[in-house]
């Protein structure tokens, strides 16, 4: 079959990490004759530089006509300025809104070679493997008033949680998908106890939970989930939450596996079934890195995970997507290490290196 990939690098380590990860996507292209047409686009502080915008419409156009999007990272000391009428961010929240992405995707996997780089005792982090599924376009961050004023007696701020069925229905719905390709266990994490959205959000999950009776779902409330993640991680198979309480989930869930280099994410903006196939952005969890930009010494395996979650979820090729994890895993296993996960004494490899390596492992 032959697929369009947009390709968005974006600032700092981003080309690097991303270039490894289009690499790999060739090697798979070759080996299981598939054609990936990869075409490339600007955004966050390069697309500032060149265009004055963070997100140039040629950028979202290239965007909205692919199958999937590949992207790097955005931002840098260079555009930091706060009185700076547009930052690189702008871009990634405009990508995401402009192509309805709704579900963000977060695996969590610990691999066994790596337990000492994490800070959590190494026989609470046996068997972690776990998908958080946030809602990425609503919630706290998005609901309307939200705004600060002055009165009389003070200053005021307020910030509105607001949630519709649907939006809530169709992120849920992404769960249980996950979960039908797991271990079937969803936990929907809410705060039922205080928040009206929250009680809205369990009443939805229960019914939804209807059409997937071979799903198992629990409901905890955020605060456990958090000291739940900590003390046993091994406990979850998928998790699906609220918008602001999964940006301070995902980031705690990401220290179980000791770097931010290891970890890939996906943004869905369908529900993706068995089989089906979902338009999605597929990046890093982490940031441009600036301290090691240009050094090429960045640790692509996010980046090439991340296009692991591209075949999976939005070309619908699951076995070119164990291909990759199973090439990762191997390179890990045979002792391979960036600097950002070797110990003291190992020898590490470079992003060109660690992409070479993985391009010779996938079969
Ligand atoms: P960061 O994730 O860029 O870096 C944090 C630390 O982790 C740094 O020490 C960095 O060297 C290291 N690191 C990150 N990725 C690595 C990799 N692949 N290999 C080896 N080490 C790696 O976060 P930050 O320093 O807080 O932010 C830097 C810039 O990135 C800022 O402008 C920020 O706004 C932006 N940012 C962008 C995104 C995004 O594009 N999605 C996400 C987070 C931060």
């Amino acid at each position: 079959m032959d697929y369009a990939i947009a390709v968005l690098p974006g600032d700092g380590i981003g080309p690097e990490v991303t270039a490894e990860g289009v690499r790999v996507l060739e090697a798979i292209g070759q080996r299981h004759g598939h054609a990936f047409r990869f075409e490339e686009g600007t955004v966050g502080g390069i697309a500032i530089d060149t265009t004055g915008s963070a997100l140039p419409p040629d950028t979202l156009r290239l965007a909205k006509r692919s199958d999937a999007v590949l992207f790097g990272a955005v931002g840098g000391p260079k555009w930091d300025d706060p009185r700076a009428p547009v930052r690189p961010e702008d871009g990634l929240l405009a990508i995401r809104k402009g192509l309805g992405l709704f579900a963000n995707l977060r695996p969590v996997q610990v691999f066994p070679e790596l337990i000492a780089a994490s800070p959590l005792r190494p026989d609470l982090l046996e068997g972690v493997d776990f998908v958080v599924v946030r809602e990425l376009t609503g919630g706290l961050y998005f609901g309307r008033p939200k705004r600060r004023w002055t009165t009389a007696r003070g200053r005021r701020g307020v910030d509105t949680m607001a949630y519709s069925e649907a939006e809530v229905e169709r992120v849920v719905r992404v769960g249980f998908e996950m979960a039908r390709i797991r271990r079937r266990k969803l936990t929907s994490v809410d705060k039922a106890n205080v928040l009206e959205t929250s009680r809205l959000w369990r009443e939805v999950a229960i019914e939804v939970g209807g059409d997937y009776p071979d799903v198992e779902l629990e409901h905890m409330l955020v605060d456990t989930a958090s000291m739940q993640l900590v003390r046993a991680p091994s406990r979850f198979d998928v998790l699906v939450t609220e918008n602001t309480f999964g940006d301070i989930l995902t980031d705690e869930a990401s220290v179980l596996t000791g770097s931010m280099g290891m970890l890939p994410s996906a943004s869905l903006a369908r529900v993706p079934g068995q089989g089906t196939r979902a338009m999605g952005l597929y990046e890093p969890i982490h940031g441009s890195a600036p301290d090691i930009a240009g050094r090429g010494i960045a640790n692509p395996l996010a980046s090439i995970l991340s296009a692991a979650l591209l075949l999976r979820y939005s070309l619908g090729l699951e076995e070119e997507a164990r291909a990759v994890e199973s090439a990762v895993n191997r390179a890990l296993s045979d002792g391979a290490r960036c600097a950002d996960i070797a110990q003291e004494s190992e020898r590490t490899l470079g992003t060109r290196e660690m992409g070479e390596l993985i391009v010779s492992l996938v079969r």
